[in-house]
């Protein structure tokens, strides 16, 4: 299957995005993750990246579009993909389009996690993400790790990410719903949304999620 993961900041799309590619068994694909990464090995495109994660804007299309295809034509992916954050805004999505377009290929759902304002600013505050993975993610009171600090799954020391601060959460809300938000109805016209409710237990919303996907089947 193929996948796309909508939503604001913080709705879950990460913690989701981890349980069903097991479940699917098919890779979960963050940009944002991909961008951390390049962060912490000092590559160019991470000290590019940065000033504009760091600003809560959006890092620009091309670089953007460069890594996720180049992610994307990884063998893993030749039999599906969950993207995270991919598409971003309507040219990003355009450009999937196209690119999938060329491989013969399509979206089989795009899936639209809901969550009031309040809600995710709330879980943004107490996000906490392991330095080695930032894909292993948790919350101070929400999901914590069995150790105060340090990651369940492979021992990293855990931290906040420099763009969740108050005033960078702010700048990403309203990026969200003036430039990525549009994607939704640009699927829509596809037939392709299917939108879940994100609150409530993390296993409820997956729960949730396999049924949508099911049902799109
Ligand atoms: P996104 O990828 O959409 O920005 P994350 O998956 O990183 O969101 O989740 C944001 C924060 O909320 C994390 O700290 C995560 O542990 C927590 N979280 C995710 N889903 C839930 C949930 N259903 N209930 C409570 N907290 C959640
Ligand atoms: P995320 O981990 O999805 O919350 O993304 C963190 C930050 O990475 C965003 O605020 C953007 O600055 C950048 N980013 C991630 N994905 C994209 C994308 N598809 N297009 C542009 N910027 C992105």
């Amino acid at each position: 299957m193929r996948i796309v993961l909508v939503g604001p900041p913080g709705a879950g799309k990460g913690t989701q995005a981890t349980r069903l590619a097991e479940t699917l068994q098919i890779p979960h694909i963050s940009t944002g993750d991909l961008f951390r990464a390049n962060i912490s090995q000092q590559t160019e495109l991470g000290k590019l990246a940065k000033s504009y994660m760091d600003a809560g804007n959006l890092v620009p299309d091309e670089v953007t579009i460069a890594m996720a295809k180049d992610r994307m034509e990884q063998p893993d992916a030749e039999g599906g993909f969950l993207l995270d954050g991919f598409p971003r805004n309507v040219s990003q999505a355009e450009a999937l389009d196209e690119l999938l377009e060329t491989e013969d290929m399509k979206l089989d759902a795009v899936l639209d996690l809901e969550a009031p304002e309040d809600e995710v600013v709330k879980r943004i505050a107490g996000r906490r993400v392991c330095r080695n993975d930032s894909a292993h993610v948790f919350h101070v009171t929400y999901t914590p790790p069995k150790k105060e600090g340090v990651c369940d799954v492979c021992g990293g020391e855990l931290y906040q990410r420099d763009d969740d601060s108050e005033e960078t959460v702010r700048k990403r809300l309203e990026v969200y719903h003036t430039q990525t938000e549009p994607i939704i109805d640009y699927y829509k016209s596809q037939g392709l949304v299917a939108t879940i409710a994100a609150t409530g237990p993390v296993d409820e919303v997956t729960r949730r999620a396999l049924e949508a996907l099911k049902r799109d089947q």
